[in-house]
């Protein structure tokens, strides 16, 4: 079968379209044939190895991925050959503290796909049974790959951690990215005011059609003072945040008072400067965000099938043309998913 792994470390064109051999299930596993793979940044960090997980070399990425059951092994029983499946991108170990208490998504022994686990850019991978679910009614691979940690992550962090309520407002930086598109959907469903940033006048237009009533293009104004002017001076009382960097301060002071910005990334900077006076003066809260938990996937999966949350892909690339999808990412040329397609 092909696959797409790289051998060293280093920039797009590292990565190989291969002959590799095709995974047999062994007991508790199913064999996916893979229909669609998400490709998400943190593919990019691994390939260029600066993700700060040691892999041992050549590495298969794509960590969300869809499509039928190819095989199933030993005591597999709610799986069966021909099912349309996805499997979750990260696996927890369902007995550390955390898995016991309910917060899988803090599980301290957990597995997520292409880093413990062979990731999607093949055209068959293997997954824990347990952890692969079936396709909800009205999602088709694509969707799934493209939806995954999009919404999930996003939900994550606007319902579970920003506690968002009906009628506030929230921001949602970077509209153009997975987890932006994803947010502004989410909070606009849940009854939010949405802002949305981003540097690019086309993002911006997506985003108003995805569900953002204001956007701010941050290369062109302030976010702070334009948030400020659009809430009569009050401030924005959630902030969705995944960039960091020279925007963080500016974000953190479109807040109301005891406003919160929820972070789940720092592709801009991972350390940025913050102003510790103004952050205890206005008791803003700075809340850190991993990705959904199970059920917030199952959840996000089901809303994707009723047409309440829709994946936008940017591009659906041939599996071989893997090199060119990290490109798009690179450039940050997307306005939402870039999937590849085995
Ligand atoms: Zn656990």
């Amino acid at each position: 079968m092909k696959a797409v792994r790289y051998h060293e470390y280093g920039t797009a064109d590292v990565l190989r379209y291969e002959d590799v051999e095709k995974p047999v299930p062994g007991p508790g596993e199913v064999l996916i044939r893979v229909e669609a793979c998400g490709v998400n940044h943190f593919d990019i960090d691994l390939r260029a190895g600066v993700s700060r997980w040691p892999l041992p070399l050549p590495h298969q990425l794509g960590v969300e991925f869809a499509g039928t059951v190819d095989a199933v092994g030993e005591g597999v029983e709610h799986l069966a050959v021909g099912d349309g499946v996805w499997p979750q991108h990260e696996v927890e170990c369902l007995t550390c503290r955390y898995c016991r208490a309910g917060q899988p998504n803090l599980c301290l022994d957990a597995k997520m796909m292409s880093v413990q686990f062979p990731g999607g850019y093949a055209e068959y991978v293997l997954a824990p049974a347990r952890a692969t679910h079936l396709l909800p009614d009205g999602v088709t691979a694509e969707m799934a790959a493209a939806g995954q940690v999009a919404f999930a992550t996003a939900w994550h962090m606007i319902v579970t951690r920003g506690r968002l309520q009906p009628g506030q407002t929230v921001v949602v930086q970077s509209a153009g990215s997975g987890i932006g598109h994803g947010a502004i959907q989410i909070a606009a469903l849940n009854g939010a005011r949405v802002i949305a940033t981003a540097g690019a006048e086309h993002k911006l237009q997506t985003a108003r059609e995805l569900g953002a009533s204001e956007t701010i293009n941050y290369n062109e104004e302030s976010i702070a003072e334009r948030v400020l002017e659009m809430t009569d001076g009050e401030g924005a009382d959630l902030f969705i945040e995944h960039v960091g960097g020279d925007l963080f301060m500016d974000s953190l002071r479109a807040l109301r008072k005891d406003g919160r910005l929820v972070t789940c990334g720092g592709h801009g900077g991972e350390t940025p400067p913050i102003d510790l006076v103004e952050l205890f003066r206005h008791e803003w809260q700075v809340i850190g965000s991993r990705i959904g938990t199970p059920a917030e996937m199952i959840l996000t999966m089901k809303l994707m099938g009723e047409g309440k949350l829709k994946p936008h892909v940017h591009a659906a690339l041939p599996l071989s043309e893997a090199p060119e999808a990290h490109r798009i990412i690179e450039g940050r040329k997307q306005t939402g998913k870039v999937v590849l397609v085995p």
